[in-house]
């Protein structure tokens, strides 16, 4: 099990040892790379920095440009990519995959990892089919986030929604079969995307629902499933998770660390099979050792350093029992809504309560920060995220007003 939980002195020692082992803009002669560390006038070295080491990492500022599982990459942060390449390891396993079956990277969030997903599914479908541009498109659920409709835009891949059911969130097989009949007419190829959590209701897809279908129609397609929301806390809670690597058909998964896992945004995580990042290198990419396979190009290693300094705080242990009390505490608060006749929806493994919005007086609503469903319309919804900042006391403040409504 790679994911054990240190003590706070052995992870310091090992991001400084990791430091070490990059390149240093101070100590050694580093006259080409285009970066240096934070600007000395304006961030001074602060004093007991040696404390901190997600602030040295800040302060070092490690380029961790291109993907570090695939065996080159820029030698100048092997100590901190070796970092990064623990987080990939400790993800895939959390996802089903066995040791050394997936590359990935620390993207800049779910966004992005979704957009390299597509990105790198469409263009695999394009290769193994001989697909025409604009000829491969997307077939997820209506509750599926908006960055996979920036991706469709972007990428000139029409978009097939599939509604859900008005309570239980889940799509219809027969919903989704009508959505394949179109999409054929359409296009020759097929991205399926599947939610571990949706954003506005914590719903989870069933993979069937979306790829038995698929499978009828005899469609070629791929499966990402979007984790973005859940990753992180869903199969820490969950006994029997599906959507996962376990399930062969699903090729990529996008897990967001800046939502539960509560680091600084800017960490999504982009994992794939092993072998599939071949489909989005960009060869011309030539000053970047071993080519460039993700979307971003630079970006911070302090990210890296970041999430994995939270993995390896918790460890598997330490994370399943965080999460546990989230979904604890979101599941009395649906006892108390229960018992005041507000209507809602909860996934039994999610922290995420969604109350109907007719139920809840707005102003109570705009008091506490609830979001709605949407901010264009009357929203119909109402949500809650049960966070490390949502205590049974603000619970209890929120649930005692509504008593009063
Ligand atoms: C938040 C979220 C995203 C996008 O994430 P950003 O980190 O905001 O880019 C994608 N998918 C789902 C399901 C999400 O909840």
């Amino acid at each position: 099990m790679s994911w054990d939980s240190l003590s706070e002195a052995q992870i310091r020692d090992r991001v400084f040892a990791a430091l070490r082992t990059n390149l240093s803009y101070r100590d050694d002669a580093v006259l080409g790379l285009p970066g240096s560390f934070l600007d000395r006038e304006v961030f001074p070295a602060l004093p007991e920095l040696e404390k901190f080491p997600l602030l040295a990492t800040v302060r070092a500022n490690p380029n961790h440009i291109g993907c570090h599982t695939l065996g080159v990459s820029e030698p100048a942060f092997a100590g901190t990519q070796d970092l990064e390449r623990e987080v990939v390891a400790i993800c895939a396993e959390l996802m089903g995959a066995p040791p050394d079956t997936v590359d990935g990277y620390v993207s800049s969030g779910g966004t992005e990892s979704n957009l390299q997903a597509l990105w790198m599914l469409r263009n695999l479908l394009r290769a193994e089919h001989g697909l025409a541009p604009g000829r491969v498109g997307i077939v997820c659920s209506e509750d599926t986030h908006y960055s996979v409709h920036k991706a469709a835009d972007l990428m000139d891949m029409p978009l097939f929604l599939v509604p859900v059911d008005e309570q239980t969130r889940r799509m219809s097989s027969s919903a989704a079969v009508a959505a394949v009949e179109r999409a054929r007419t359409r296009v020759d190829g097929l991205v399926a995307v599947l939610n571990m959590g949706t954003t506005m209701f914590g719903s989870i897809d069933h993979a069937d629902d979306l790829l038995a279908p698929l499978e009828r129609a005899g469609m070629p397609y791929r499966a990402h499933v979007d984790a973005a929301f859940g990753g992180f806390i869903y199969p820490l809670v969950c006994t029997r998770p599906g959507l996962d690597l376990r399930d062969e058909r699903i090729d990529t998964i996008t897990l967001d660390a800046h939502k539960m896992l509560q680091a600084p945004y800017g960490t999504g995580i982009h994992l794939a099979r092993k072998g599939m990042l071949r489909h989005v290198l960009t060869p011309t990419a030539a000053y970047v050792p071993g080519l460039d396979c993700t979307l971003s190009g630079s970006r911070s290693g302090a990210n890296a350093v970041a999430v994995w300094m939270i993995l390896k705080s918790y460890g598997e242990q330490g994370g399943r029992a965080f999460c546990r009390a989230l979904v604890q505490r979101a599941e009395r608060l649906c006892e108390r809504l229960s018992a005041l006749g507000v209507r809602h929806y909860r996934h039994p493994d999610m922290n995420v309560v969604c109350l109907r919005a007719e139920d809840v007086p707005g102003e109570l609503a705009a008091r506490h920060h609830m979001v709605p469903d949407t901010h264009v319309d009357a929203p119909s919804w109402l949500k809650v995220v049960v966070m490390d900042h949502v205590t049974d006391q603000r619970l209890d403040a929120f649930c005692n007003e509504l008593a009063e409504r």
